[in-house]
Order: C-alpha cells, then structure tokens, then sequence
C-alpha cells in the first residue's frame, strides 16, 4: 500500500496542519451543530477529501460519546467509511460525472430517501467546480433546503468556478498550504514508524519541493523508501530528488546538446 494511504489521518488528531478548520469542525460535530452543506477549498493533496470523511465517520459512529467529536475508527461503520463502502457516504467524482442526470440520480434522488442504517447521508463531491451549470442549478434545491439527515460537501481545487449562489449556501474552509514545520514533524513521525533515518538536508529538500502539499512530500519520502535503504542520505535519494551537482551536470548536457543540435 502506498505510504500516503498508510498515513492517511484517520482522526481529526491526526489531520495535518489544518488547525483552523479542525477546530470548528469539531466543535460542530461535539456540540450537534454540523452543517448540512460545506465547501472545502484549497490546492490539491491538503486533506480536503480526507477530512470530508472524517466528519461522515465521526458523525455516523455509533460509539461517539455524547460531547465528543473524534470517531471510535473500530466500530463496522467506522470500518465501512475507512475502506470506502459505506453504503451511506457516497463519493461522487465530479470530473467524471458532470451531468446533470448524474446529479440528479446520485445526489438529489438519493437525499430524499433516509439512509439505509447510519444516521446521516453523507456526499462528498470531488472536484465539484466540474459540475455543468444545468447540474448546479438542480443541486441548489437540495442545498435550499436540505434533508435533515444530509450532509453535502463540496470538495475544489478551484472555487472561483463554483456558482455564487451555491458557495452562499456553504459554509466554506480554505484548506492551507502546510507550514514547514509541522510537515517536518510529520516525516519524522512517518521515518519513526517505519523505522528509517532521513538525513535532515533530505527532509529539507523534500519538504521545500513539495511546496505545502502533504501528499507530494509522503509520496516523494516513499519514492525514496522504495530503494529499500534504511538510512536516506542525500547520495541515497538522489534518483528521486537530484542534488544540486546532478541537475547542474543535467544542465550541462542538455546544453550540450542544444549546441549539437544548433551545429
Ligand atoms: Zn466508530
């Protein structure tokens, strides 16, 4: 499995560097005031999807206490939600289903009807800002007046191209860039528990190349994981990210060549 999906929070403890929206959320979900609509921004691999499903796991568990906001993530429905089979969370891909009858018959149909064994129906809309006008306009119904036992949440990288009337019907968190800090201590937890060493001038480079992007950097420490070395030095993972030598020697050759070529 991929180290990204190892460590894929799986409670709101876990979710990384996104302090701001994790504590509303959860004050939402311990107090019983969670929206029926939300609209989560922000660039891709921030944990927007991930934390979509942390609220329909934490507000379906049947173990949750009372004034409590994090899912027992052992229960069957907790289970279901982490494998992506529960019945009542349905996740729509919005780049591959922007009709309107898609809309129509995935979301709109299904909302009316109560969920089959959870509390909440829950839909959770990828790349939502993909979704044709005509599909818009049939989901504002919905969001005018929601189901009671419907959470909907929009998930974009491109908020821009979402209707205003849908975006006013939301309550909208911009998921932010990951400070350095906090992804550092993330690697380090991650090298820990697979019982690795990463040079510091390695976890460095990682952290700056992925700009912010949690995904990006667990995707790029696994690409260098995948040389099987304990010990990541710079030498180690120079495949995978080229130290400064490299990509000036790179430099040099492609010049090289363009000089060949122009000769
Ligand atoms: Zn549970």
């Amino acid at each position: 499995m991929a180290l990204y999906h190892t460590y894929r929070p799986q409670t709101f403890a876990d979710v990384v560097g996104q302090e701001h929206i994790v504590k509303t959320i959860t004050n939402q979900i311990a107090s019983g005031r969670v929206a029926h609509a939300y609209l989560f921004s922000g660039a891709r691999g921030l944990g927007k999807t991930t934390t979509a499903r942390l609220i329909a796991k934490a507000i379906n568990c049947p173990k949750r206490k009372a004034g409590a906001f994090e899912p027992c993530d052992a229960c069957d429905s907790c289970q279901e939600i982490r494998g992506s089979r529960a019945i009542d969370v349905i996740e729509i891909d919005a780049a591959s289903q922007t009709g309107v009858d898609n809309v129509r018959e995935n979301i709109i149909e299904s909302a009316r009807f109560q969920p089959t064994k959870s509390p909440y129906k829950v839909f959770i809309i990828d790349e939502a800002h993909m979704l044709s006008t005509s599909a818009f306009n049939a989901l504002l119904k919905t969001l005018e007046e929601p189901p009671e036992h419907v959470v909907l949440i929009l998930a974009t990288t491109e908020p821009h191209k979402i209707p205003d009337t849908i975006i006013s019907r939301c309550q909208r968190f911009d998921f932010k860039k990951v400070a350095y800090d906090t992804m550092k201590q993330h690697l380090e937890m991650i090298a820990k528990a697979e019982k690795i060493k990463v040079d510091a001038d390695v976890a460095d480079r990682i952290i700056n190349k992925s700009d912010g992007c949690v995904r990006d950097a667990v995707s790029l420490l696994d690409q260098i994981m995948a040389t099987g070395e304990k010990h990541i030095t710079a030498d180690a993972a120079s495949l995978v990210l080229p130290t400064a030598r490299v990509d000036e020697t790179l430099r040099f050759v492609r010049s090289l060549i363009l000089k060949n070529a122009a000769d």
